[in-house]
């Protein structure tokens, strides 16, 4: 019998799937009950996880025997025997068929007396023993548990990843091409493994409370991420259901690639330049499909997260942003200095030290200014291959500045490598554009000063909706409260808008917020003339900026900046694009 579970969809589509579970949380073992019939299927996969800790094992002891000598090798075949020891596995086994219970329980069932049993020996050595058991048993709840990241490297067929967590660091190792979907118990709409998802058209529900432990007896899943839904084991009748929605959907689509070729541009004649949000090179390919007219935001520190635990060489910068910079042709190409740090670590940039509150700790351009020697490596790759291309081809982009003097510092920085780069005869341009992104409440209430500096303004309202209502946007226990239409937001938005038109500043917003059909017109409404967006949202963006006339979006804009609440601005949002929709035939 199929079951369901819910939590939120974060990004578009429908995947039907085998599910792979992925748990990076300490193991912690819940009591499942088997139906009668899965019992023997249940001892079979007991089973197949010992049997494939045996073979790990095996390796490890050859790994061992080779670097440091066959007596090291001892204590793994001792593990081995361990594992396959009869007294162990046969009272798990035992249990599960007697108790009918997941065969995690089982294990644990049978180590509790095992373990206090060598702790009362009188012998030290031999009480240390419970570790070496204690150890092979966590191998094979590992092996229950689902793969680690190597196996899931060596996958030969597409899957639906099922996870606790998914961090950016870890998803960007994963071969993407097989991931028909993603259902985690956390995450959020604005983490940046959503983001990638998103960008790669792969289905996310996020907030999927208890999908491991229930993922892990099901042979296959269906994921709707339009209505939240994780449905396990599918019965015939829904599997044809989810088929033809699934089908539906990949139509629309196609659809929308008629449109490629037509111009942003409202019903009264307003132009609206679409730009695309870049994580991994892959994604150039999908800008350049969708007609987009340059790269708004690349984030280059997907390029470190990629190479991790190395790091990228001088090389894999040149070739990295002279690749995307060419492939884009003559539009220009936005490039965000490496903002890890928060959620997006490279350990071997950041080091060891654990933060408290990472996401209010050393990231982007703190941690830019704390390491300056991979700041200016990677200022230098950036500028270099500026001065490759005409002037405006690139533009540098400072991430999280919360003042003005943070980025004059990143300003002289620059104008040192130039210096330097003239001094050694390459070809440079003095004026390379210089932005900041103004993602930190501190930068939005300030933006009149800032654009007196800066060449150009990114709002980045993944963070600055996060900063100003105090939200992690990674955490789904708080999602309900992290509010795109907030007030507030409105407010801090159309103030730093407003900020770059008096002083004559470019002005581009580059957060999911770009993407969200319900605050397009009104972002449209307060003179937004740039967005930045993964690039599979921009079909609908520009079909709905197409239906829109500027002259009502400046109207939703003054009503809605008078509301006093977040509730009150999204019915009112709601009203005005289901207004919008029923005059065209676009899917949001
Ligand atoms: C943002 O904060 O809106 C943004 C675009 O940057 P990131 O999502 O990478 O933090
Ligand atoms: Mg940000």
């Amino acid at each position: 019998m199929s079951q369901a579970l819910s939590g939120l969809g974060v990004s578009p589509g429908i995947a039907i799937g085998e599910p792979v579970v992925h748990e990076t949380r300490p193991i912690s073992t819940l009591r499942i009950t088997i139906p009668t019939a899965m019992v023997e299927a249940e001892v079979e996969r007991f089973r197949a996880a010992v049997a494939a800790t045996i073979e790990h094992i095996g390796e490890n002891r050859d790994r061992a025997a080779a670097q440091m000598g066959e007596e090291y090798a001892a204590i793994f075949e001792a593990h081995q025997l361990i594992a396959s020891d009869p007294s162990f596995t046969g009272p798990v086994e035992r249990v599960i068929r007697e108790q009918e219970v997941n065969a995690g329980w089982a294990i644990d069932q049978v180590l509790e007396p095992l373990i206090s049993r060598f702790e009362s020996l009188p012998d030290e050595y031999l009480a240390d023993r419970k570790l070496d058991v204690l150890d092979v048993a966590t191998q094979i709840h590992h092996e229950l548990h689902g793969p680690d990241l190597v196996q899931l490297g060596n996958l030969d067929h597409p899957v639906i990843l099922v996870a606790d967590d998914l961090p950016p660091s870890t998803a960007v190792q994963l071969p993407l091409d097989k991931m028909l979907g993603f259902a985690l118990e956390m995450g959020g709409p604005t983490s940046h493994t959503t983001i990638i998802a998103r960008a790669l058209g792969i289905p996310v529900i996020v907030g999927a409370r208890g999908v491991c432990e229930q993922a892990q007896h099901s042979r296959r899943i269906a994921i709707d991420a339009f209505e939240g839904k994780i449905i396990l084991d599918p019965n015939p009748a829904e599997l044809s259901e989810y088929e033809s929605r699934q089908r539906e959907y990949e139509e629309h689509q196609s659809g929308l690639l008629q449109m490629r070729g037509l111009p942003t541009v409202t019903r009264d004649g307003r132009s609206v330049e679409l730009h695309a949000n870049i994580e991994l090179a892959a994604e150039v390919e999908q800008a350049l499909h969708w007609n987009v007219s340059g790269v708004g935001l690349y984030r280059s520190e997907f390029l470190y997260m990629r190479m991790s635990p190395a790091l990228p060489t001088v090389d894999d910068h040149l070739e990295t942003y002279r690749d995307m910079v060419s492939k884009m042709g003559s539009a220009p190409v936005t490039i965000r200095t490496f903002d890890l740090g928060g959620r997006k670590l490279a350990r071997e940039i950041i080091g060891a030290d654990t933060e408290a509150n990472p996401v209010l700790g050393l990231r982007g351009i703190r941690l830019c200014f704390s390491r300056p020697e991979f700041f200016r490596t990677q200022l230098r790759a950036i500028l270099q291959v500026a001065g490759e291309f005409p002037l405006g081809r690139v533009r540098i982009l400072f991430p999280l500045i919360s003042g003005i003097e943070e980025f004059r510092i990143a300003r002289l920085l620059v104008r040192e490598i130039i210096a330097d780069l003239e001094k050694e005869n390459l070809p440079v341009h003095r004026n390379v554009p210089l932005g900041a992104m103004v993602e930190v409440p501190s930068s939005a209430i300030m933006a009149r000063d800032l654009a007196r500096d800066v060449d150009f303004i990114s709002i980045g309202t993944n963070d600055l909706i996060q900063y100003s209502l105090a939200v992690d946007r990674s955490n789904n226990l708080v999602a309900d409260l992290y509010k795109p239409a907030h007030p507030a937001v409105l407010r801090l938005i159309s103030e730093v808008i407003s900020a770059g038109q008096t002083e004559g500043v470019d002005v581009s917003l580059c957060g999911e917020m770009a993407a969200d059909p319900l605050m397009v017109p009104v972002l449209v409404g307060l003179g937004l003339e740039k967005f930045s967006m993964n690039p599979h949202a921009v079909p609908v963006v520009r079909a709905l900026i197409r239906q829109l006339s500027y002259r009502e979006a400046t109207s939703i804009a003054r009503h809605a900046l008078k509301l006093a609440t977040a509730r009150d601005v999204e019915e009112y949002l709601l009203e005005q694009l289901a207004f919008l929709l029923a005059k065209t035939k676009i899917h949001v």
